[in-house]
């Protein structure tokens, strides 16, 4: 296959998300007697953004934009992290930065152009996801807290130009939210992944549980690139007191990961296959840390040690201890008001956290 034109992109990318909008206009929307709309923005920026006009109480009424600039950039990620993951010489590389565990870079399962169209999808529709995400949880209201007369509330993901960057509560608030909204869209991909690949009309049982295996991996490989493309070249460390809109790239991967094994866990079993714990762990991993070498090294210019950026799990990060804090704190205070307007989504989709997270989060320690 020839690698698309930017319209083919476009076209494609309208075609599965205006088919996605239309499924859900015509099920969950109608059951509650709301409405969704879809669109697209021509400024030549990687962003996407979320508006609702629900009020209180109400039925829900949104609207989810997406910028052809960002479909675009998804394309091009796609296929240069392919051929990036293809080559012998990141092969070699890999080998000995990941040593024994290391699995093939790209799955077996699909063609090399399989894999781009595969990943492709995978972060279009984590992207379109994410900003559902926010308006099913009504983001907007709770980040305004009751401030605006206005009904109308909007999230942007970029938020590189905003007038005011934002501290304090506010802040905490903005970043919890990222992270709710990020739980609920890696929720809604692995569904829909599942969906079609473990019973799709498309495959046969046989091979079901490695392809949806293999989408995962690209899903999590694609959730690198999106990181770090939202967070527009800042910096990726982790700090506190909470400043800003968004949380580092590295978080956001270290708060995913684990939900992606546990999720793919599941549903495989759901499905009745295997769901092996211990090679799901290693190949998220896996996937993650490429994807951040990928965006960092392959094509960025970073000077952050490689260590810095690669997924080692919460419980290894007691540097992340104040920063956590913040967020659970923050989390815990708005949750109960966010699960009683939640407008609909499976209890998975709500952001949680573990006592064992929790226990080492507000444990004393002489990280503070
Ligand atoms: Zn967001």
């Amino acid at each position: 296959m020839q690698s698309r034109t930017d319209p083919e992109i476009y076209e494609l990318a309208n075609n599965v998300l205006a088919e996605i909008t239309q499924n859900l206009s015509d099920g969950i929307y109608k059951q509650l007697q709301g409405s969704l709309s879809f669109g697209w923005a021509t400024a030549p920026k990687f962003n996407a953004w979320a508006e609702s006009d629900t009020v209180v109480g109400g039925p829900p009424q949104h609207k989810i934009i997406l910028h052809y600039e960002l479909a675009r950039l998804l394309y091009r990620d796609a296929e240069d992290f392919c051929s990036f993951a293809s080559n012998e010489r990141t092969k070699r590389l890999i080998q000995t930065a990941f040593a024994d565990d290391a699995t093939d870079l790209l799955p077996e399962c699909f063609t090399l152009d399989d894999c781009i169209q595969n990943m492709f999808l995978g972060s279009l529709t984590w992207v379109y996801f994410h900003e559902l995400g926010h308006l099913m949880q009504e983001h907007g209201r709770v980040r305004d807290d009751g401030r605006s007369v206005s009904a109308t509330s909007t999230i942007q993901e970029l938020d590189a130009h905003a007038a005011q960057i934002l501290t304090g509560r506010q802040a905490s608030i903005s970043h919890a939210t990222e992270l709710a909204a990020d739980s609920e869209a890696t929720t809604q991909c692995l569904f829909a992944s599942a969906r079609h690949f473990l019973k799709g009309p498309l495959v046969d049982e046989a091979d079901g549980a490695e392809v949806f295996i293999g989408s995962v991996y690209l899903l999590t490989c694609s959730l690198a690139c999106i990181f770090y493309r939202f967070n527009a070249g800042s910096s990726p460390h982790v700090v506190t007191p909470i400043t800003g809109s968004h949380p580092s790239p590295i978080y956001r991967l270290e708060h995913s990961v684990p939900q992606i094994y546990e999720l793919t866990e599941l549903l495989l079993k759901a499905f009745d296959f295997d769901g092996d714990r211990r090679r799901l762990v290693s190949m998220t991993k896996q996937a993650a840390d490429l994807g951040s070498f990928f965006r960092n090294y392959a094509q960025g210019i970073s000077t952050v040690e490689t260590i810095h950026l690669f997924v080692k799990g919460f419980l290894q990060r007691p540097e992340f201890k104040p920063y956590s804090r913040e967020i659970l704190t923050v989390w815990d205070e708005i949750q109960p008001g966010i699960t009683a307007s939640r407008h609909f989504g499976t209890e998975l989709g709500l952001m949680q956290f573990t006592a064992e997270f929790r226990g080492f989060v507000f444990s004393e320690s002489s990280t503070t």
